[in-house]
């Protein structure tokens, strides 16, 4: 059940309606690896760092389960920074700055300790280096899981389709579907995708929750997870991550890929996202307990549950 998880790992400044921050942690593996990490230890990461990146967030992921032998940190340059400023409604956010600094020329080095990766999360980055993971595990992971965005499919599309032929479970959201597939309807969207290799995928609707598709010869299986309804969201930032996080981190702990309970996973995984959002940054993922991830996994069953129509009885 061993589970390898690249992204970047970042310094985020955030603005939200409710405020700004300075350079916090942030990156797309940060956030997967502190939600995996309340289902699965140790998280194994591959990432890099500039030598500005500071040794106590080092220690923070490391504390919150994360294996860092395969953390580079780069001497004399700097890490990725990335900055966003979100609408009033929060459902849409405007990339400010991207620097790509020690991702610009990232070879990502697996330690040999990783090779027994079962489960294999690529997370936002290059999908040129995202690939190079892939080729580099001596044996092919039970499962690989990808997320990536839409900056992706506008300067490296032919690297990034090259990668989702390689993965089994793709993640985006409704946008980036549309981007990527050139159709509107996500039902299209989802079945062209499915083409271009993964099994499975995931489209991601932010407020609206999250939707699971899974193509077995003609039949198009659909799942829906709604987004849990929240009295306070503060920072959607990470909320991909986060799910995408609690996504591998369920499949790796029960060590089951059926359909079946890939719909829990993505239950666990909404259910970690709608506790990101309620903080700025990572706050929220640090000191959650067991028992409020179950009781929130709890609120989603009942949002959802219905009386079947046939046994409603007329008044
Ligand atoms: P999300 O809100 O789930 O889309 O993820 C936000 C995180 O993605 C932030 O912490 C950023 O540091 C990271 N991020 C943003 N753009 C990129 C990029 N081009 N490559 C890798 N990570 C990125």
């Amino acid at each position: 059940m061993s589970l390898v998880v690249i992204g970047s790992v970042a310094f985020d400044a955030l603005e939200t309606p409710f405020g700004k921050t300075d350079k916090i942690i942030g990156g797309a593996a940060t956030y997967i690896s502190l939600s995996a990490s309340y289902s699965v230890k140790p998280v194994k990461l591959v990432a890099v760092v500039g030598d500005d990146f500071p040794q106590a967030d080092i220690l923070l992921l490391q504390e919150h389960g994360a294996d860092t032998e395969g953390l580079q940190i780069k001497e004399g340059e700097k890490s990725f920074f990335w900055s966003g400023k979100y609408s009033n409604d929060l459902n849409s956010r405007e990339t400010l700055v991207t620097e790509l600094n020690v991702l610009a020329d990232f070879d990502p080095v697996i330690p040999d300790s990783y090779q027994d990766c079962k489960y294999l999360m690529l997370g936002n980055l290059a999908p040129a280096v995202q690939r190079l993971v892939i080729q580099r595990l001596i044996n092919r992971p039970r499962l690989i899981v990808m997320d990536t965005m839409n900056f992706w499919m506008d300067v490296a599309l032919e690297d990034l389709i090259a990668t989702i032929e390689m993965v089994d479970v793709l993640s985006i959201n409704d946008e980036e579907a549309r981007q990527l597939s050139g159709e509107h309807s996500l039902v299209k969207a989802a079945k062209k995708i499915m083409e271009m290799g993964p099994k499975f995928l995931i489209i991601k609707k932010g407020e609206h929750g999250a939707l699971l598709f899974h193509k077995v010869k003609e039949t198009l299986k659909i799942f829906y997870a709604p987004a849990l309804p929240l009295e306070e969201v503060f920072d959607p930032t990470g909320a991909g991550d986060t799910f995408a996080g609690g996504f591998i981190g369920y499949l790796a702990a029960t060590d089951d890929i059926s359909f079946d309970n890939m719909k829990r996973a993505v239950i666990h995984g909404s259910a970690m996202a709608s506790f990101c959002v309620e903080k700025f940054g990572t706050e929220r993922l640090l000191n959650l307990q067991q028992e409020e991830i179950e009781a929130r996994e709890k609120q989603f069953a009942d949002l959802v549950e219905v009386i079947p129509a046939t046994s409603a009885q007329p008044a």
